[in-house]
């Protein structure tokens, strides 16, 4: 059985510099993360065992550090606003890139458009975005284009982690409403989300016939990835660690694919592979 590594998978620059930032040894046993600085759970307990504390958004009372950090999906001006005015000393970790969706989100409202985000409205980097600006409305589906009703200049944004062509069709709905004149869409996907989208195209040439997906389960772009897979019929696996992987997965396979979420570290892609390979190595042979 053939295995192949996707061409590009893994942390991305963001969630590095992040991890990189809240590691730093001038914050050890004295920072707070606000949230989950990234959605992997090895990265998680890595950086508790170093002393960072994490607390939910809703869970600021119990924050005891007087350093906190905004995690790379970064928050809304107010309630970085409310941390400080809570005496806290606010790190941002925000990614550039997620900083960038909000400048163009604002831009689009002073322009006179009225702000679409299209993503997930439960969405930690979601809610930040439409935070800031002085209403919006959060598309995921068609459903929710209705809400837009009477608003005829829409400018549109997108969650970071969005699939593109998921994106081009709420536009193309949105477009098609009659009240609509005018609309603007600024895209605000982010390379690395479509370099690791577009290197499962790549895998999906080759003819693989299992996928598996390494990432946090609660990690949207890693869903993602999943989704592309399972969207041709074939058979795909989301999992966060090499204990997840079952042997049965490949019995029979031909050419197994493998990926990662940009949260996800390279030793453990590194130690899925290594599983992968040994799973394989002890099958008998065909
Ligand atoms: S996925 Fe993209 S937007 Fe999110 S942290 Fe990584 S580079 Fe930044």
């Amino acid at each position: 059985m053939k295995i192949t590594l996707a061409q590009a998978m893994g942390t991305c620059f963001g969630v590095q510099d992040a991890i990189d930032m809240a590691l730093d040894p001038a914050f050890k046993d004295r920072l707070t993360i606000v949230g989950q600085l990234v959605h992997n759970p090895q990265t998680t307990e890595r950086l508790k065992a170093n002393g960072v504390r994490i607390v939910e958004r809703d869970q600021v009372d119990q924050i005891t550090t007087e350093a906190v950090m905004i995690t790379a999906h970064g928050a809304s001006d107010g309630t970085k606003q409310m941390l400080r005015d809570k005496g806290f000393t606010v790190y941002d970790a925000t990614c550039p890139l997620v900083i960038r969706l909000h400048k163009l989100a604002r831009f689009l409202e002073r322009e006179g458009y009225f702000p679409v985000v299209i993503g997930e409205a439960s969405h930690v980097e979601v809610r930040g975005v439409v935070g800031n600006l002085r209403s919006a409305v959060v598309v995921h589906d068609e459903a929710d284009i209705d809400q837009l009703q009477g608003h005829r200049r829409i400018g549109v944004v997108s969650q970071t982690t969005n699939r593109p062509e998921m994106v081009q069709r709420l536009l193309a709905a949105i477009r098609a409403k009659p009240w609509v004149e005018d609309m603007r869409f600024c895209d605000t996907i982010c390379q690395p989300v479509k370099e690791r989208q577009q290197a499962i195209e790549v895998l999906l040439g080759q003819d693989i016939d299992l996928g598996i997906v390494i990432g946090g389960r609660n990690s949207a772009n890693t869903r993602k990835l999943q989704e592309l897979i399972a969207d041709r019929g074939i058979e795909v696996h989301h999992i966060e660690d090499p204990e997840h992987l079952e042997d049965a997965w490949f019995v029979g396979k031909k050419h197994v694919g493998i990926t990662a979420g940009t949260s996800t570290p390279q030793d453990v892609i590194e130690a899925v592979h290594a599983r992968v390979r040994a799973i394989i190595a002890a099958q008998p042979a065909a």
